[in-house]
This record gives structure tokens, C-alpha cells and sequence, in this order.
């Protein structure tokens, strides 16, 4: 309970918590509806920051589908038609899906054109404050949130539902979750300025031999690299980083854009942001939804989490216009239904943290990389999932297994013998350690995680740590 001095009340149908990604776009699909909505945010000011800056193109449909398409102009947003994966100097190039497309973009110029949207719902208040804590009603109910702004006065929010996008270092993770988030290493940002891009609308994936490192245009003069850094120690600015962005990755990049990276280093201008994985595991209670990073997140290899995060925002938007949340069975109703539909949404997480593995061990980023390289339905179906447009976890274990099985196989067939047949054996073994935690979170069906079980117990090598 906070103290009362200074209290300010507000009264909402909804409490946003947050005005980023998650929470700006549900806001503005709900901008002059019936409901009465609170935005509560710590820092209304344009953010600079390296995360959520290639939109996959599901992440472009779920937009398309809240009416709120417009939100992607204005602000110099890239096209991308596909991906190019670079490995040892071989682009390999897969187009999305045909018709489909995703962006480029500057992540505060995105987030902050969805906040000056919010200024055109009149049933919308926006607050700058930071959301404290929970306000706990008899029965268990939460009816809303504490804040303090910036004046340090306390403000109290009384809402019917109160929705948490507060991101990835949630204040509420350990009420609303039932787990707890990981670190699963760093990535580093820089942009180079003024050079061309290898490949024209295009993401880049450059595998290396120890880790990958991405880049993609996010205006039309700016490109974004984010180089990964496995690990629990984030790297830290000093002439050896230097150095090794020099060996990992100048010596990778075309010779027509070491200019601009020379730029770059000199003016060190470098951000560092953790990568976590959180499996999405709300806990049900009355009064409270939660989603976003908040809620569930994954690798950002495969730039999968602003696709995830709007299609959650889609479904509860769609929830919250048609169903009433006046009582207690009301709102549990819509709170189940809307996590009962993310089930539908995750094949992106488990692809994201499992292609990550994949890349860090040697054998399996070539089964893959020649597997993507045949080309067909063997690059079409996962450059789908990637984009977000396929969404069925079968098809993603399918090829999954298949890349293995190929990679095995071509193990055994150019040096037939027992040696290759362990060495193909132990690779499954490898997919199976990856894959099989990442399924077990995600699948809730009860026979499936018996089946997943028994594979466990087949190819079990080593439970590859998340
Ligand atoms: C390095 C990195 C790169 C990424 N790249 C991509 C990518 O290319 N494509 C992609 O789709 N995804 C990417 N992601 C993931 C993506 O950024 C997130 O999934 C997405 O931003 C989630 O949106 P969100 O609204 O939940 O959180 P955020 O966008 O982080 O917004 C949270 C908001 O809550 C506010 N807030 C926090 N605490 C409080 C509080 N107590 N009170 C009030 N307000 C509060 C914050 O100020 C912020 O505005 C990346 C992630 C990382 C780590």
C-alpha cells in the first residue's frame, strides 16, 4: 500500500502500463472506442535504442489488420523483400513469401509515432509516471496500479483491467509470471552511415565461425549491425572491442563499406542490450493481463518479438471491443481466451532461440546452411516461419529434424563407416537437446509432451542450457 500523501485518483476501464511497442499500438487500436483508457509511461521522449527495428512481414499484416498500416510511414522505414545469409564470402539469398514484405525502421521513430497518434483518442489519457505496484482488491483482484511521477507525487490508477507492457525488465514479472526471465548473452549495436548494402532490401545473416552478426537498412542512408556476444559478460567499450570488430567484423564485410565502419569505431559510438529468453507463462488472475517482453521473449536472431508482441496486441484489441469486463467471470473470460489464443502465435519463439543454437554449432550451421541452399519448399516453408506468415510448430519441427537428418546423412555418405554413423547420430542427438525445452515450453498438449519426453530419452546427449 502506498502512502496517501499526495495522491492523485485516476478511473479507467483499461490501465496500459508502458508506451512502447506493445503498449502504444494496443492504445491506439483502441483510440476512440467505448472504453476509457490510461496510459501510463515513464519517459514520453523519443528513445534511442538498437531493439525492435526489422519488422517481420506478419508483424506488417498484424498492423495491416488493426487499421493502423499508417503508422509505418513517415520516418524514412526501409523495405525488406527477404534475407541474404553470407557464409564464407557464398550469399545465399531466400525471398519471403511471395506478395509479403517487412521494414526496416528506427524503433523510437516507430514507437514515437504511435504515441503522438494517442493524442487523436479522446477517451485516451496519457500520464508520464512510473508504475510501482499492484493495487490488491478483496478476492484477489487487482484493480489497478501505484505510480510516482516525476515530481515524485503518487498517483493512484483504478482500472477494471490493468494490462502490463512494461518490457523486459518488468516491474511486475514476478506477480504476473510463473518463471523467471534468462540472459542468453549481448548483442552490440552500431550503424554505418552513407554505404551500400550488400544486398538491397535485404536482412543480412553473416555466419562466422564462432558467432553471427546481422545488419539490415533502417533509413535509407542508415545500417543497422548486431554483432553477438555469447555469454554472461557484456562486452565493454575498450580498444581490444575494438580490435575484435576489426577481426570479426571488417574483415567480413565488403571492402565499399569499410569506410563508414572506420567512421563508426572512431566515434565509438556503440549500445549494448542483453538478450533474454522468457517463456510466455502468465499467472491467471482477475483484473491483470500482461504481454509483450513483459510477458515472453526470445532470441532476436530472427527479429521475431514486435511480430509476436502485435499479434498479441491484435487478439486482446479484438477481445476487449467485444467482450464486457464488468465482473469478476467476465474478465477471467477474456483473460483465458486471450492466452488460450497465444498458443496459435509461438512457433516464431521456439525458431528464434533453436536457429541461434544451431548457429553456435559447427556441424548443424552447415546442415542448415545446405539445407536452406536446395532451395524449394526446404527455403521457402522456414523463411516463412521466420517472417511469421507460417505459424504451425509442426512444419517448423519438421525442418527442424530434416536438417539434421541431412546433415547426418551427408556426414555418413561421404565417409561411409561406424566413426560417421556415431558422428551423424550424436548431430540429431544436438537438434533434440536444442529443440526439445523450446517445444516443451510452448506445447500444452499432454500426449505431445509425452512423445517429446520419449525422444528425450532416445537422442539425450546433454540438455543444452538456456
Ligand atoms: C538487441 C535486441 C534487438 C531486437 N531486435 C528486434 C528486431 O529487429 N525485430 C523485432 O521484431 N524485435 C526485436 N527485438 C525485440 C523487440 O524489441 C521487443 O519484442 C519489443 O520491443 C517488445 O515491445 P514491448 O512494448 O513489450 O517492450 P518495449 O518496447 O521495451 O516497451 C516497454 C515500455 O515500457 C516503459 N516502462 C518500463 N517500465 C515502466 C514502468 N515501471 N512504468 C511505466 N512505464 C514503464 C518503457 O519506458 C517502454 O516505453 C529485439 C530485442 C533486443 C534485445
Amino acid at each position: 500500500m502506498m502512502n496517501e500523501t499526495h495522491l492523485t485518483h485516476h478511473d479507467a476501464d483499461i490501465c496500459i502500463i508502458g508506451a512502447g511497442v506493445a503498449g502504444a499500438a494496443l492504445a491506439c487500436s483502441l483510440a476512440n472506442e467505448k472504453l476509457k483508457v490510461i496510459i501510463v509511461e515513464k519517459d514520453w521522449r523519443e528513445q534511442d535504442r538498437i531493439v525492435g527495428e526489422l519488422m517481420q512481414p506478419d508483424g506488417v499484416e498484424q498492423l495491416k489488420a488493426m487499421q493502423l498500416e499508417h503508422l509505418l510511414d513517415g520516418y524514412d522505414a526501409q523495405r525488406i523483400t527477404g534475407y541474404t545469409i553470407m557464409k564464407d564470402d557464398t550469399p545465399l539469398h531466400i525471398a519471403y513469401p511471395e506478395g509479403k514484405f517487412g521494414l526496416g525502421l528506427t524503433n523510437g521513430k516507430f514507437v514515437q509515432k504511435m504515441r503522438d497518434e494517442l493524442t487523436k483518442g479522446n477517451n485516451i489519457k496519457k500520464i508520464e509516471a512510473e508504475a510501482q505496484t499492484f493495487i490488491h482488491e478483496k478476492g484477489n483482484r487487482i484493480a489497478g496500479i501505484y505510480c510516482r511521477d516525476k515530481a515524485g507525487q503518487s498517483i493512484a490508477i483504478n482500472a477494471k483491467l490493468t494490462i502490463v507492457m512494461d518490457g523486459f525488465f518488468s516491474t511486475f514479472r514476478k506477480q504476473t509470471t510463473e518463471v523467471a526471465a534468462t540472459v542468453t548473452g549481448y548483442f552490440l549495436g552500431i550503424v554505418l552511415k552513407d554505404c551500400p548494402l550488400p544486398f538491397a532490401e535485404h536482412g543480412h545473416v553473416f555466419l562466422t565461425e564462432s558467432s553471427p552478426f546481422l545488419c539490415y537498412p533502417i533509413t535509407k542512408n542508415e545500417i543497422r549491425f548486431l554483432i553477438d556476444f555469447p555469454g554472461h559478460q557484456p562486452p565493454r567499450k575498450s580498444e581490444e572491442l575494438v580490435q575484435y570488430l576489426h577481426q570479426h567484423v571488417r574483415s567480413r564485410i565488403p571492402e565499399s563499406m569499410h569506410k563508414a565502419f572506420d567512421v563508426c569505431m572512431l566515434e565509438g559510438k556503440f549500445k549494448v542490450m542483453p538478450n533474454h529468453y522468457l517463456p510466455g507463462k502468465p499467472i491467471m488472475q482477475d483484473g491483470v493481463v500482461v504481454l509483450g517482453d513483459a510477458l515472453n521473449m526470445r532470441h532476436p536472431l530472427t527479429g521475431g518479438g514486435m511480430t509476436v508482441t502485435l499479434r498479441d496486441v491484435n487478439s486482446i484489441q479484438q477481445l476487449l471491443k467485444t467482450l464486457p469486463i464488468e465482473t469478476t467471470e467476465e474478465r477471467m473470460e477474456l483473460i483465458r481466451v486471450f492466452y488460450a489464443s497465444r498458443t496459435q502465435n509461438t512457433a516464431v519463439n521456439i525458431l528464434a532461440d533453436a536457429l541461434y543454437k544451431v548457429m553456435s554449432n559447427h556441424d548443424l550451421k552447415e546442415a542448415c546452411f545446405n539445407y536452406l541452399a536446395a532451395g524449394g519448399k526446404q527455403a521457402e516453408e522456414p523463411i516463412a516461419l521466420l517472417s511469421g506468415i507460417e505459424k504451425s510448430k509442426i512444419t517448423l519441427a519438421k525442418h527442424f529434424f530434416a536438417v539434421a537428418a541431412k546433415g547426418g546423412m551427408r556426414k555418413v555418405n561421404k565417409n561411409p563407416g561406424i566413426a560417421s554413423m556415431v558422428d551423424a547420430y550424436y548431430m540429431v542427438g544436438d537438434a533434440y537437446a536444442i529443440i526439445y525445452p523450446l517445444l516443451n515450453n510452448e506445447v500444452q498438449n499432454n500426449s505431445t509432451k509425452m512423445w517429446l519426453r520419449l525422444g528425450n530419452k532416445i537422442f539425450r546427449k546433454k540438455q543444452i542450457a538456456l
